[in-house]
Parts: structure tokens; sequence; C-alpha cells
């Protein structure tokens, strides 16, 4: 069982790797919504894996560091990338919180990106 929280963070960004003339390549914003999903076994006298709360406080310091910033210029966001977003929030909350399962990226309502760790790619 997994459980979930989701947060919107307002932050522009631009690829600056695609080609010449892609419109990612200009500068811009989206409202990522951004999901920390964790697993643990439950604990059957609470009735819950985790608290949502100690979830919420986890991200703060990462929300903090994403939320109305412009992502090329935060160390290892030089490329901003929904997949890079996902992997460098991974790098940063997994240490903290040992239960997280996914990070899921969505920058637009229709197109986003899973990121489960490293060994499942
Ligand atoms: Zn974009």
């Amino acid at each position: 069982m997994l459980i979930y929280k989701q947060f919107s963070i307002e932050a522009a960004h631009h690829l600056p790797n695609v080609p010449e003339g892609h419109k990612c390549r200009r500068l811009h914003g989206h409202s990522f919504q951004v999901t920390i999903y964790a697993g643990d076994q439950m604990d059957e006298q609470l009735g819950w894996i985790m608290d949502f709360a100690d979830l919420k406080t986890a991200f703060k310091p990462i929300f903090e560091q994403l939320d109305h910033h412009y992502l090329n210029e935060i160390n290892g966001l030089e490329n901003p990338t929904s997949e890079n977003l996902a992997r460098w929030i991974w790098q940063r909350l997994q240490p903290n919180l040992p239960q997280l399962r996914k990070v899921e990226i969505k920058e637009t309502c229709t197109s986003g990106c899973i990121y489960c760790g490293e060994n499942e790619q």
C-alpha cells in the first residue's frame, strides 16, 4: 500500500539542450504538480502507513527551494526537465524519508513523469 501527498509548485524554467527554435528553449513557467508516494508496513494500531504531516515536513525544505524559483539557477537543475526534477527531488528527499517509493511530476495536466529510484529507473 502506498500513501501520497500532492504539492503545487510554481516555477520558471527553460530547457537549454533542446534544438534552436523548440518552444521549451524559451523562458516559461509551469504549475508543477509534485506527488510524493511513501510505502511502509501498515501500523495496525494507528491504521496508517505514516502521518501525512511527516510527509509534508520531509518535503518542506525541498518545496521552499523550488517554489517561485527559476529552476535553471538551482544547483543540479541546469537542465530542468521533469525527469531531472523528479530525480533531483528523490536524491534530496530519500535520505530523510526512507519510505519514499515514487516521485511524480506533472508539468501540465496531461504530461509528466514518475521516478521510482535508481534500481527501478
Ligand atoms: Zn516547460
